[in-house]
């Protein structure tokens, strides 16, 4: 192997964005389309798309294609799935679509522009002690300084994790087989049983992937620590609302206790969210997003364990802390436990000579990047980008549907009140609607989703 080698003459541009995710993509598009800026992209992997580089191979957005990816180009032809589960709703691009999407942006537009250079299979060191940037190459070991004119933008904080990345956090016997779920394409025999463990979208589509395989319900088992609530994807399209807007749910002060539990009733109701089991009242809230269709297969598996977090496997069992249940020899287990919305605290957006995007609406990570190089292109002072650009935090539990709801009223309105970003909200990849004359949530509504958390141990700043 070669000796390690610094580049004599460092790199000059005006921002180094760290990840070449979704985010650091979003964000990139945005800052190219609205200023006159030079660009260097440093990320670990051979390729754009960052997680999407990981998944498993029947992944596909739950949201649909047109709310993904940088806002100059489309994601997807916009068309309308005919078959499937899908049906009647707008399409979601598989991973692969995703990849070549992400391939032909930074080839065709960043790469094009001729301001843009990207250093893939290249981790971020950190600051040299000259205050330069540096970064090393995984291959050939060479090390780069930057110089950065403006800022570092760091587009790894939300730290994405899916399957192929992590192993179990449970303690698994010798003879037990336990796969992540981007091994299940190559199964070459029929296994006795499959157990399915965990219930958030991963563990969503392992179970709709075997089912849709023709796997006999009664031959699946499903661990589900904690049910969730559940997006209604019909809700969740172009075009007009077809059911309450987030936030713009009118409940009634005069429920008094238990106001929480009211507010998602009415949410539920009103046909946004869904559950699993009608008998199972959600503790979670993900963000995941289902059609009804897929709701009744996901029923038909009979065998949902709810008894909290797997602790271990043994061939003939599984543990839940104190709880042990018997297990069929010879099970297959799928292990989908990854987190993908790990809980980050939140930091300012823009904070001096560095930037860490982070989602602004949950859930919504490409708009709020893209939204972050608006603001940081349009507007003066990192004290009025950042109150433009609260950090939404990842949802956890029930409580978070609540908050998701106050934070896209508070934000919206908020935003409503600048005539400009209005405006480029209204072009931008999202689901995020931002009214002309600030409806979206009254003073009422917001005072009582702020009285229902705090009546429910979880109130908001
Ligand atoms: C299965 C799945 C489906 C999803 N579906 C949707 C959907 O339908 N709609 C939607 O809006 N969102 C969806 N999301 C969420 C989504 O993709 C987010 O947009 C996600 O947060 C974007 O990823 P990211 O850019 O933040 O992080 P990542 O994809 O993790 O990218 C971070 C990048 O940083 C690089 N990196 C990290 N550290 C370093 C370092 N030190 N040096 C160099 N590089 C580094 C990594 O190599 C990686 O490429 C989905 C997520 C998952 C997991």
């Amino acid at each position: 192997m070669p000796a390690e080698t610094t580049d004599p003459a460092p790199l000059e541009v005006d921002y180094l964005v760290i990840g070449a995710g979704a985010m650091g993509m979003a964000f990139v598009d945005t800052l190219l389309t609205e200023t006159d800026a030079t660009v260097a992209i440093v990320d670990r992997y051979d390729q754009p798309g960052g997680h999407w580089t990981r998944a498993y191979p029947f992944v596909r957005l739950h949201q649909p294609s047109v709310f993904y990816g940088v806002n100059s180009r489309e994601l997807g032809t916009g068309a309308i799935d005919a078959v499937g589960l899908n049906a009647g709703l707008h399409e979601l691009a598989t991973g692969d679509e995703v990849l070549a999407y992400f391939d032909d942006v930074m080839r065709r537009t960043f790469l094009a522009s001729g301001r843009v250079s990207y250093f893939p299979m290249s981790n971020y060191d950190g600051p040299a002690e000259d205050g330069a940037q540096r970064f090393t190459s995984l291959v050939s070991g060479r090390t780069t300084d930057v110089v950065v004119r403006r800022r570092v933008v760091d587009a790894t904080y939300m730290n994405v994790t899916v399957p192929s990345m992590t192993t179990p956090r449970y303690a698994v016997a010798a003879g037990v087989r336990v796969i992540a779920p981007n091994d299940l394409v190559g199964l070459t025999s029929r296994p006795a049983h499959v157990t399915v463990v965990g219930s958030g979208k991963t563990g969503i589509d392992a179970c709709l992937w075997l089912l849709q395989h023709g796997v006999d319900p009664a031959d699946i088992s499903w661990i589900m620590p904690r049910d969730a609530w559940l997006f209604d994807r019909a809700r969740i399209q172009p075009g007009p609302p077809a059911a309450p807007e987030p936030g713009g749910v009118e409940p009634d002060p005069a429920l008094g206790s238990g106001a929480a539990d009211q507010l998602i009733a009415a949410l539920e109701s009103g046909g946004l969210v869904m559950r699993l089991a009608p008998d199972v009242v959600p503790t979670a809230f993900r963000c995941a997003t289902v059609t009804r269709a897929e709701l009744d297969e996901l029923r038909r598996i009979d065998d949902v364990l709810r008894h909290g977090r797997v602790t271990a496997i043994d061939v003939d069992r599984i543990e839940f802390g104190d709880v042990t249940v018997p297990a069929q020899p010879g099970t297959l287990y799928v292990d989908c436990t990854a987190d993908g919305l790990e809980p980050r605290p939140p930091v300012p957006i823009f904070d001096g000579s560095r930037m860490t995007l982070q989602a602004v609406i949950p859930c919504q990570q490409v708009f709020s990047a893209s939204l972050a190089a608006y603001v940081e292109a349009s507007y003066d002072g990192d004290d009025l980008k950042n109150e433009l650009c609260p950090p939404g935090p990842h949802p956890s539990t029930h409580l978070d549907l609540p908050k998701y709801m106050l934070d896209i009223g508070t934000r919206t309105r908020r935003w409503s009140e600048d005539p400009e970003l209005r405006a480029w909200i209204g072009t931008a990849r999202s689901v995020v609607r931002v009214p002309d004359d600030a409806s979206l949530q009254t003073d009422e509504a917001a005072a009582f989703i702020r009285h229902a958390l705090a009546e429910a141990g979880a109130p908001v700043g």
